[in-house]
């Protein structure tokens, strides 16, 4: 949807839009969608985190203003604007509090300041519910009355959407389902906010990375000798570790490689069975850069069986028969449809 031939012609489309903005820490990708969440136009760029929140605002608000010159809409034509962006935060303050990814925005206010910059009201929410919105509203989650999201990135984000509510919680840190845990022990891995056994610690990238080269380093220790086959030929080339190699490496018949894979599912598992067991949602999605290629692909297919079958072994069985676990389907585009879809929202209560 972000390749123009997928935009839809502003004459099919029905009033009145909405602009979604999702803030990364790499890039800022912005949408126009109409009132059932089509896309009129889509725009990205990087973050350049370090040049400072207050020029990233003045961006962002640009970048609506780009946005309705490309559709050929007046700026009245767009009803409201939602911004998403990583936490913590303060949902109702509309700030940023201390973004791992974002070094130097602390407590920055940037609900007002966007707002400000491209002269609509704001509707401000946390990245991972704006993502889960945007899968509950159109996409792989569309046909479902509830949702949670797990967003397998360098961490674990988190949306759930119940009814047409994203839960923020009391404390504007509600989803926050990386950091649910799966690992009770004193020696249970270091997450990166600093607390032990976190699934972040377990299903990231960032994880899949870690325990792929510590197996590589400790064949080479019980061994003798260099571990063999594609990851570690791969890596002894100068390729840098990454899931994609891992990926790769599995479906070349590398059992190690697999393993890395199913046992990233396998953490997984358990932590959505302790979701299914707190919401019940009607699906569990799984979406961001680390699906292994989704359910098309063997490994991706096999990595999703895994999960499934961790969750038959763990959850109570009316759950585990019933709740609905699937790839996400907007890709990156998840965040700025669902943050406009959260404006939408937030706009039809208000009228
Ligand atoms: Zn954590």
């Amino acid at each position: 949807m972000s390749d123009r031939s997928d935009w839809l012609p502003v004459a099919q489309a029905q009033r009145p839009f909405y602009a979604g903005i999702d803030l990364g820490g790499t890039h800022i990708k912005a949408a126009i969608v109409d009132d059932q969440g089509r896309m009129l136009a889509f725009h990205t760029e990087p973050t350049h985190a370090a040049r400072g929140p207050e020029q990233a605002a003045q961006r962002m608000g640009q970048a609506v203003h780009l946005l309705t010159d490309m559709v050929g809409i007046h700026a009245n034509d767009i009803a409201r604007v939602g911004l998403g962006t990583p936490g913590p935060l303060d949902l109702k303050a509309g700030v940023i509090l201390k973004a791992g990814n974002l070094p130097g925005w602390d407590h920055f206010p940037i609900r007002d300041r966007v707002a400000a910059h491209c002269g609509h009201a704001i509707t401000y929410a946390n990245d991972g519910n704006a993502a889960a919105y945007g899968e509950f509203w159109v996409g792989s989650a569309r046909s479902f009355s509830s949702l949670v999201l797990l967003t397998l990135g360098t961490g674990v984000g988190g949306g759930i959407i119940i009814g047409n509510v994203s839960v923020e919680g009391a404390h504007s840190n509600g989803s926050e389902c990386g950091h649910i845990i799966v690992d009770s022990a004193e020696t249970a891995r270091l997450c990166p906010c600093g607390k032990r056994g976190h699934l972040e610690a377990y299903a990231s990238a960032t994880a899949l990375i870690l325990r792929a080269s510590e197996t590589l380093a400790l064949g080479n220790i019980s061994g003798g000798q260099s571990p063999t086959g594609p990851l570690a030929e791969a890596i002894a080339a100068g390729e840098a570790m990454t899931p994609i190699l891992v990926a790769r490496a599995a479906e070349a018949g590398d059992g190690v490689a697999l393993l890395l894979v199913l046992e990233t599912a396998r953490w997984l598992g358990i932590g959505i069975v302790t979701l299914m067991h707190t919401i019940d949602p009607a699906a569990v999605v799984l979406g961001g850069a680390m699906t292994f290629g989704g359910e098309a692909s063997p490994i991706g297919s096999a990595f999703i069986e895994r999960i499934r079958t961790e969750v038959r072994s763990r959850a109570l069985p009316i759950l585990a028969a019933s709740t609905v676990l699937c790839f996400a389907s907007l890709g990156g585009l998840a965040g700025c449809i669902g943050a406009a879809g959260l404006a939408r929202l937030e706009q039809k209560v208000a009228v």
